[in-house]
């Protein structure tokens, strides 16, 4: 056990940080849930029961997926020789970015972080796990 807990999406002391507290499970997106849920029944029919696909008709997208920045963030870093500071890559994925962010990424989360940011250290977990990024020294992001 290390004395200090770093928090997993910005590499700061979780008691410096405003995803720390509390310790929570890989944090869920941030939804809007409607007030009034709309319950519908569904009688049991002998049909498989396959469940409804839901056909989104391309709904324009609100802001930046993670998965949208795992890629640059490889090849920022790939350029950096391999490791550079998160604050950096972060720097020049907005600079990267600039002309594709959207309206919506420059929202605060509850945390009162830029989505984009937000998204992309989300990004950083999924290149963690999948063990294209490695863990080093704390506030630094780094190729394996
Ligand atoms: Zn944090």
């Amino acid at each position: 056990m290390s004395e200090t807990d770093y928090c997993e999406l910005c590499d700061l002391p979780k008691s410096q940080c405003i995803h720390g507290r509390p310790p929570a499970p890989p944090a869920p997106a941030p939804v809007k849930k409607s007030t009034t849920p709309r319950v519908r029944k569904t009688s049991s029919t002998s049909k498989t029961a396959s469940a409804p696909k839901v056909v989104t008709k391309s709904a324009p997208r609100k802001w930046t997926p993670p998965a949208a920045f795992a890629p640059l963030i490889l090849e920022i870093l790939e350029n950096a020789g391999g490791s550079m500071q998160a604050d950096a890559v972060l720097d020049e994925l907005e600079t990267q970015l600039s002309d594709q962010l959207l309206p919506g990424d420059f929202e605060t989360t509850p945390e009162g972080e830029l989505r984009w940011r937000y998204a992309a250290r989300r990004a950083r977990q999924g290149l963690l796990s999948d063990g294209l990024m490695t863990k080093g020294t704390p506030g630094v992001w780094q190729l394996p």
